[in-house]
Formats: structure tokens, C-alpha cells, sequence
């Protein structure tokens, strides 16, 4: 036996050839883990094997499916506490609290601006850098994210990268095949049932800002999601209890669930443009919800894009927001993925729709699976039943003949002749719709009289540009090299 292992050949159409590639860029290559360059950040993915995903689900032991007998133990009590209380509390308050107009005014707006420290920060900046935020804009993004009650930067992030890497699966915090409600809070208040999939926040572990925040969590939590919406009204314009319910508590309710809309509704709700391999989606109702979070389809197919709207009138306040901030110089290098991948992706999924309206549809049969006869015996045939050739086609026109609507008189006259310069203009230059319909009435083709297999003649209108899976065209022998020097068709 030969040990030479077995010459690898180039796909077809691609030349092969010893020179070197050039490289765009140089790059060390060292040993793994040597990529590591600094041993106090070691990145939580650094060592993790190829199969990781499925050897993680096959043999990490989960906890057993929650039941009502087990319910109590399985609650997350801290969870249950915070998005139970405040809207008992919140709502129980505004029955007692009247609603001035300045405080509605200022929830809505402390809601936008909680809301965008987690959207345009915890988000759009730590989670997924998709731009490089000045310092004063990251303390302003990590002080009202912190507003929001989510969570630290740091507990936020990783938790969305593991959602990011494991989308669909058990390793994804918030799994959307478990349900609207375990995506959307179930996954919060229940005890989870397995570790998230391991997501490296090592990058962030070295930010300043992070580590400030997750120093002082508590402390900023208590400010700014509860003392500082109330102060502002109680100062300016002395409605503290006010404040402190519509502003501070309600505020945080809808703040909350807005963030839990990007989890369940964004996974469920709405149309996939660009890939639906997976949950995600795009829809108005969710990027109204989620500050602008609702064009997730996008998101999770670019999700290092600061957009996640790409259209000027879709609604995407974060994206807006970026951008002024960007003006205003406090934010720079906002990252865009190439717009022509990005419409490579809306293709496919165009072409997958338009496939499946094909497959709908009944088509003509081609050559390969007609009788091929010869002149005479069509001559011979036609004397019996109304065959007319058209670009090497034999046509069996009985059920049209009274409904042509040139009159039967041209179809008889051209029964058993070769029909092909009057059909395509030397009588009357047909419709597309009457080559398609001819060429569902093919019965044979004529031995010899096959046309080049590329003329516009043979093949109808609705067939000329088709969609087809690239397994498909190899094995039609629509290859490149059969299309070029004309061979490979008739088989
Ligand atoms: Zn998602
Ligand atoms: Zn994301």
C-alpha cells in the first residue's frame, strides 16, 4: 500500500497554480497559547475543545425539568423578588399617586435613557463593540444601565455572548425554543437548567468603566434606579412620590420588559430577510417595544453592526442615538458590516422564497424525458392527432385548438409542419405566456431537430431564469464547461 495520500483536485473553473499567497496582512502564529497576551485575561474560550457544543450537552449533567411539586425550590427568589415587586408596588402606587404632567414627561424620558444604557451600552458597546465609546459616554451608558436593574455590565454581557454563540440551544441562556414565556422571563426567575455555554468577557474584565460598575453595582443600582428619578421630580418640581412611582418604579417595569421583548418577542415574532436558520426576527411592534431592538434577524446575523436597522425610516432610536453621539464626538469607530454581504444575505432568502413558489408550480417536461422521433414518424403521427413542431418540440395541440385565439386556422395549417418562424414572429411574435403554455403541451422531440439547448426558442419564458440548488446544476450537467462548449444536455 502507498502511504501518498490521495491528490486533492481543484474545483472545476478554478486554475490551480505554486505561487504564494499574498498576504493582506502579518500575522504571529504562535502556539495556542501563546495567544494569550495577558495572562491575567486569560479569554474563558481560550481552551475549550472543537466539539465543545455538543460534548458540553451530551455530558453536562442538567438539573430536572421544573414541576409544579418542585416549583418553590426551582424559583430564583432574588429574581422573583425584583420583577415581582416593583410592579406590584408600582402599580398599587400610581392607584394612589396622581400623575402630573411633568412627571409622565420625565418617566418616559428616564425610560429612554435607562433604556439606552442598556440598548446603545450594555448592549450595542460592551456586549457586541460595535463602536468605541469616549469615557465620559461609557460612565454615562454604565450609571443609567445601571438604572435599568439588569444586572452588571459584565453578568449582562456574557450572558448575551453565550446567547449570541448557542442561539436555539441549551447552552443559550435564553433559549427561545423553550417558550415566549422562558425567553422572555422564565429563564429569570427559575433556577436555570444548566450553565450558560462558556462566552469570553475577558476584554471587558480590563475596562475601567466595567469594573467600576461592577464594584459599585448595588450602590448605583439603589441611585439610579430608585433616588435619582425621584429626586429629580421631588426637586424640580416637588413631586417626590411621584416621581418615585411613575419614574423610578413603573419606569423600571416597562424598562424591564422592553429588555425581556429583545429575548422572547424578537425571537418569535415577525419575518427573516436575511437568514432563518434560527429564531430571531424582524418586526416593527418589537423595535417599537425594545427601543429598536427589533430588527434581531439583522442583529444576529451582524451583530457587531451598531445598526440594527438598516433602513433610514425603520425604527431604531439606539442606532440614532449612536450616531449623534458620533457627531458629537463622544462615540468613533462604529462598525458596519459590508453592505454587500449584507444584501448577499437578503438574496438568499429572496431566492429561497421564489424557489419555493417554483416548486409550486407545474412545469413543461424537458427533453430527457420525452420520446425523441424521427421526421417521418411525426409526419406519420400528425395525420392521426394535431402535432405541431416548434424549436425541435412536438406539440400536441388538441385541447387548444378552438381556444387559440388567432383562430383553429393557424393551428391546422401548421399541424405536422415545422411551425417555429411563424410562432416566434413570421406570423405573430408570441406572448410569453403563449410559450410558456406551448411548452406544456410537449409530447416528443424531434430526432435531429433539438435546437441549441442555450436558444431562447427552447426554453420558455418562465424558464429562463430559474433558481437551483448548485447540487442540482452538477448533476443536470449545467456545469460551467458543459454550458460553454455546448455539451452535456442531450445526454
Ligand atoms: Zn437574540
Ligand atoms: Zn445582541
Amino acid at each position: 500500500m502507498s502511504s501518498v495520500p490521495p491528490a486533492r483536485s481543484s474545483p472545476p473553473g478554478m486554475a490551480t497554480t505554486t505561487s504564494t499567497i499574498t498576504p493582506k496582512q502579518t500575522v504571529k502564529i504562535s502556539n495556542p497559547i501563546d495567544f494569550v497576551e495577558d495572562p491575567e485575561h486569560v479569554p474563558a474560550d481560550a481552551n475549550i475543545p472543537d466539539n465543545y457544543v455538543s460534548y458540553t450537552l451530551k455530558h453536562q449533567k442538567a438539573l430536572p425539568p421544573v414541576t409544579w411539586d418542585n416549583l418553590l425550590q426551582n424559583l430564583n427568589w432574588l429574581h422573583v423578588g425584583i420583577l415581582g415587586l416593583t410592579p406590584l408596588l408600582g402599580f398599587t402606587g400610581a392607584y394612589f399617586t396622581r400623575l402630573r404632567w411633568e412627571t409622565a414627561v420625565w418617566a418616559v424620558l428616564y425610560y429612554y435613557m435607562t433604556g439606552l444604557g442598556i440598548t446603545a451600552g450594555y448592549h450595542r458597546l460592551w456586549a457586541h463593540r460595535s463602536y468605541n465609546a469616549s469615557k465620559t459616554l461609557q460612565y454615562a451608558l454604565a450609571l443609567f444601565g445601571a438604572g435599568a436593574v439588569q444586572g452588571s455590565i459584565r453578568w449582562w454581557a456574557r450572558g448575551h455572548r453565550a446567547h449570541h454563540r448557542y442561539t436555539d440551544t441549551d447552552l443559550d441562556p435564553y433559549n427561545a425554543h423553550k417558550g415566549l414565556l422562558w425567553s422572555h422571563i422564565g429563564w429569570m426567575i427559575l433556577k436555570p437548567r444548566r450553565k450558560p455555554g462558556v462566552s469570553d468577557v475577558s476584554d471587558l474584565s480590563k475596562s475601567e468603566v466595567v469594573k467600576w460598575q461592577h464594584r459599585h453595582y448595588l450602590k448605583l443600582v439603589f441611585f439610579m434606579g430608585a433616588i435619582f428619578p425621584t429626586v429629580v421630580a421631588g426637586l424640580g418640581w416637588g413631586d417626590w412620590q411621584g416621581g418615585y412611582v411613575y419614574a423610578g418604579l413603573l419606569r423600571l417595569v416597562f424598562v424591564h420588559h422592553s429588555t425581556f421583548c429583545v429575548n422572547s418577542l424578537a425571537h418569535w415574532l415577525g419575518d427573516t430577510p436575511f437568514d432563518d436558520k434560527h429564531t430571531p426576527r424582524d418586526h416593527l411592534v418589537t423595535a417599537l417595544v425594545t427601543i429598536g431592538e427589533g430588527y434581531h434577524n439583522f442583529h444576529h446575523q451582524f451583530p457587531m453592526d451598531y445598526r440594527n436597522a438598516i433602513k433610514w425610516y425603520q425604527y431604531d432610536p439606539t442606532k440614532w442615538f449612536i450616531s449623534v453621539c458620533h457627531k458629537l464626538g463622544l462615540a468613533s469607530h462604529l462598525k458596519t458590516f459590508p453592505e454587500n454581504e449584507v444584501r448577499k444575505g437578503q438574496l438568499t432568502m429572496q431566492l429561497k422564497r421564489l424557489r419555493e413558489t417554483q416548486e409550486q408550480l407545474t412545469w413543461p417536461s424537458d427533453d430527457s424525458h420525452l420520446l425523441v422521433i424521427n421526421w417521418e414518424s411525426y409526419q406519420d403521427q400528425a395525420k392521426t392527432r394535431p402535432l405541431i413542431c416548434v424549436a425541435g418540440f412536438i406539440h400536441d395541440v388538441s385541447d387548444f385548438l378552438d381556444e387559440h385565439p388567432g383562430g383553429r386556422h393557424l393551428l391546422t395549417k401548421n399541424i405536422g409542419r415545422d411551425a417555429t418562424t411563424a410562432f416566434f414572429g413570421g406570423v405573430y411574435d408570441h406572448s410569453n405566456a403563449a410559450h410558456n403554455l406551448l411548452a406544456m403541451k410537449r409530447v416528443g422531440v424531434l430526432h435531429g431537430g433539438a435546437p441549441h439547448a442555450l436558444e431562447d426558442g427552447a426554453i420558455p419564458p418562465s424558464q429562463r431564469l430559474r433558481i437551483a440548488r448548485y447540487s442540482e446544476l452538477s448533476a443536470s450537467g449545467y456545469s460551467s464547461a458543459a454550458l460553454s462548449d455546448g455539451e452535456g444536455l442531450m445526454g
